[in-house]
């Protein structure tokens, strides 16, 4: 099998799996509790929350562990909606987001708020400029994405939180895609919140965190218990926290040298694709783009076609595009930038890891240029 569907989700790192595994058979005991096998779990939570912390430039008390990216991003728009409503009900975020994002903000102008959707441009970039002439007296918040899962373009980041930070706009970043693969410091870059889930760079599914800086005075997201400081209640998910940390420093040590890896056998991907299979567009940024991320739209090709043909070539890959009960919706991000729906329903993601050999990729071209050619063979002119 080959595996080209990073994006998704990643395989979990056997030294992850490890320092899991006694959090679920020795030191099981609830950290709320008082005797010491309790402590344990306490202490894996402290040490957890302080590792994830450093890699962001941040402090231990401003982290806050949830079930993942969608959790995150939901709490993040939710609860400084319910915060800072009495300042203003506006928001501005980008039509290219992750759907935990965008569904939240529909949800949110059911219950009052204003929505700005930001365009993007061909390539997939959000215009600092744009967004500062869309700021209003009444906005309260910003977010956008760091970079996007579906054509891996990388976002002005630190440009967008200057620009928060001079209005006094509190500004949200779903991180879920870039965290663990590009450097990111929440001072630096005037981050107030940021979202990221440990199962997109080698960690466990069902875990993930929310940074909350000082200044959002964020509001209780799950109610009950006193865990995570009164805000997020529910017993611990330890050994996925454990699991997650453990992740956090494995993608941190050796980020630069994996990045490296993964954009040479993304350029060599790409590369192979323009040079051998005609009338193919690259989808995105070719140059601000995650290491690992490769979207081609191929013409005259259905992306669900290709993904069912290769998947009897076992390979793995995902099109830009959802199935919803028969009928196939053309990528919202792919109709962002300005492709025709023709054009966004021909789209197909291959997203790599630094596990992937140039071999593997041999195989994937020589299987995709007989896919297109039987498929365009057969299509009547
Ligand atoms: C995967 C993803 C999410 C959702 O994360 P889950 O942990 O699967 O809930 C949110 N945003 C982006 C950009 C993602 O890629």
């Amino acid at each position: 099998m080959i595996y080209l569907d990073n994006a998704a989700t990643t395989k979990t790192a056997p030294e992850v799996v490890e320092a899991m595994l006694p959090y679920f058979t020795e030191y099981y005991g609830n950290a709320g509790s008082i005797y010491g096998l309790a402590g344990e779990s306490r202490k894996a939570l402290l040490r957890a929350r302080e590792r994830i912390a450093g890699t962001l430039g941040a402090e231990a008390n401003e982290i806050y562990f949830t079930a993942g990216g969608s959790e995150s991003d939901n709490w993040a728009l939710k609860a400084v909606f319910e915060a800072w409503q009495d300042k203003g009900k506006h928001i501005i975020t980008s039509r290219i987001e992750h759907h935990a994002v965008l569904h939240t903000c529909e949800y949110l102008e059911k219950m009052g708020a204003r929505v700005t959707y930001l365009d993007v441009d061909s390539e997939g970039l959000v215009d600092p400029g744009q967004l500062e002439r869309a700021i209003r007296p009444d906005t309260i918040l910003i977010s956008v994405m760091a970079a996007n899962n579906e054509v891996g373009t990388i976002q002005p980041v630190k440009e967008i939180g200057e620009i928060a930070a001079a209005h006094g706009i509190l500004f949200h970043t779903d991180a879920v895609q870039a965290y663990g693969h590009l450097p990111l410091a929440v001072q630096e870059c005037h981050i107030d919140l940021l979202s990221a889930s440990a199962h997109k760079f080698n960690g466990p599914k069902g875990a993930g965190f929310l940074y909350v800086g000082k200044k959002a005075g964020i509001r209780s997201f799950i109610h009950g218990g006193q865990q995570e400081r009164g805000r997020r209640a529910g017993t611990e998910n330890v050994p996925g926290i454990v699991g997650m940390a453990a992740a956090a420093r494995r993608a941190h040590e050796h980020m630069e040298e994996r990045a490296q890896k993964e954009r040479m056998l993304r350029d060599y991907l790409i590369g192979r694709i323009e040079a051998e299979i005609p009338d193919v567009a690259l989808n995105g940024h070719r140059i601000r783009r995650l290491p690992n991320n490769v979207n081609f739209s191929f013409a005259g090709m259905e992306g669900e076609t290709m993904l069912i043909m290769l998947d009897m070539a076992q390979i793995c890959a995902s099109a830009g595009s959802a199935c919803t009960s028969g009928a196939v919706d053309p990528s919202h991000v792919l109709l962002a930038m300005g492709l025709s729906k023709e054009r966004a329903r021909g789209s197909l993601r291959l997203t790599l890891s630094e596990e992937n050999t140039r071999e593997e990729l041999d195989t994937v071209v020589e299987e995709l240029a007989r896919i297109v050619a039987r498929v365009r063979g057969m299509m009547v002119r």
